[in-house]
């Protein structure tokens, strides 16, 4: 009796856990694609995750993806020439294409089920004249109820997209690709205006500076913090003479790309100056003390290795400086070079205290800095 009572509570365990662990992998593999997407430096890279890497990642048939060529970040990257230069089938800008998917995330819901039951329009606009897949998703990419393109993935199996199936997973998935695509712009954009540093693809100083003005300004409409760090690489000079400037190039780039990582995607990181960054924050200090921590750490680990595959062992010396602005406008321009000032002379300071670390002046009452 026992025993009958307990195989189907085991059974059921057993199929409770097969789903934990499916959900997991699952978990995990959309993971991949989407560090991919929101690490991609250019507009190509990111179509080839999302056509190559991701169907395979899924074995799905078919990806689709349909862009708003009046969308003002995307106009310059969906202009014909580029279009043409970029050379992607699966990449379509027709307008019928987005009024078919409109009709079909009525309410910006995603669509899914059998591909047969389409209209024509829908199915040319984003199948063309190729094979149908069995079953197909379609996900409005939008931010609030600005949509600037629609992700149509297809499968070969008809039961994989269809009623009842839950979509959380895909909809908080085509939210990465919204925000990627427009990281994405941003960076082609800033490439097109000669903001972008060649070796590390950061912005460059030029544009910091525009952005930590602009960024004052919205701390003192919202009365929100605004933060930045100063990173200055620890006796680079020294890496340049053991192992010769290519090495040190590549060094530097290493340094860029993991200080990018550490901060969030809507965070401004730059090339400051030879081996110098900047990064800009929207936090306070304690915040960005906790981002220039992870920082620092991050290069400390950085895994670099030099033409005989020996390690060579990298650290920066990082100042802070934050500011809560109330009251009155500021002449932004004079208040972003002071911040950047502050943070300098603390990264100074955390040289002279050792380097390998991070320092940060209290704005103390009146107009007096001490260090902590
Ligand atoms: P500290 O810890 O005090 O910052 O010492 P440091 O050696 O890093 O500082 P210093 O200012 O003396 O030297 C900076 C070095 O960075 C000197 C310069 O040759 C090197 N550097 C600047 N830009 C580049 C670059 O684009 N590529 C390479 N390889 N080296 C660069
Ligand atoms: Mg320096
Ligand atoms: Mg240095």
């Amino acid at each position: 009796m026992t025993n009958l009572a307990q195989t189907p509570l085991s059974d059921r365990l057993r199929t409770l856990v097969d789903t934990v662990q499916h959900n997991e992998r699952t978990l995990r593999r959309f993971q991949n694609v989407e560090l991919r997407l929101i690490g991609s430096q250019d507009f190509s890279s990111f179509l080839d995750t999302l056509f190559c890497h991701l169907p395979q990642e899924f074995a799905l048939a078919s990806v689709r993806l349909w862009l708003d060529d009046r969308a003002p970040m995307l106009l310059e990257l969906l202009e014909p020439g580029a279009l043409q230069a970029l050379g992607q089938t699966d990449l379509k800008t027709s307008r019928e294409g987005g009024l078919a998917a409109q009709r079909l995330c009525a309410e910006g819901r995603p669509w899914l089920g059998q591909v047969r039951e389409l209209d024509e329009r829908a199915c040319r606009a984003f199948f063309g004249e190729d094979d149908l897949p069995a079953s197909a998703i379609v996900l409005p990419l939008a931010v609030g109820d600005n949509v600037s393109g629609y992700l149509c993935l297809g499968s070969d199996d008809p039961a994989r997209f269809g009623d009842g199936m839950a979509t959380d997973i895909l909809e908080r998935f085509a939210s990465i690709v919204t925000a990627s695509l427009d990281n994405v712009a941003h960076r082609e954009r800033l490439k097109q205006l000669g903001m972008t540093d060649a070796l590390t693809g950061l912005a460059n100083r030029r544009y910091f500076d525009e952005r930590l003005r602009e960024e004052i300004m919205r701390a003192v409409r919202y009365a929100v913090p605004v933060a930045c760090l100063f990173i200055d690489i620890d006796s680079f000079k020294r890496i340049n003479d053991t192992y010769g400037h290519q090495t040190g190039d590549r060094a530097l780039a290493a340094v860029a790309a993991c200080v990018r990582q550490q901060v969030r995607l809507g965070d401004t990181v730059a090339r400051y100056g030879g081996e110098e960054f900047a990064a800009l924050l929207q936090g306070d200090r304690s915040d960005a003390l906790t981002v220039a921590e992870r920082v620092r750490l991050a290069v400390e680990k950085l895994d670099l290795r030099d033409d005989h595959g020996e390690r060579i062992a990298l650290t920066v010396s990082i100042g802070v400086a934050a500011r809560t602005i109330a009251g009155a406008p500021a002449d932004t321009a004079t208040l972003g070079r002071a911040m950047m000032d502050e943070a300098d002379r603390a990264m100074y300071q955390a040289k002279r205290n050792g380097r390998n670390r991070i320092e940060a002046m209290v704005q103390a009452a009146g107009d007096h800095v001490q260090r902590q």
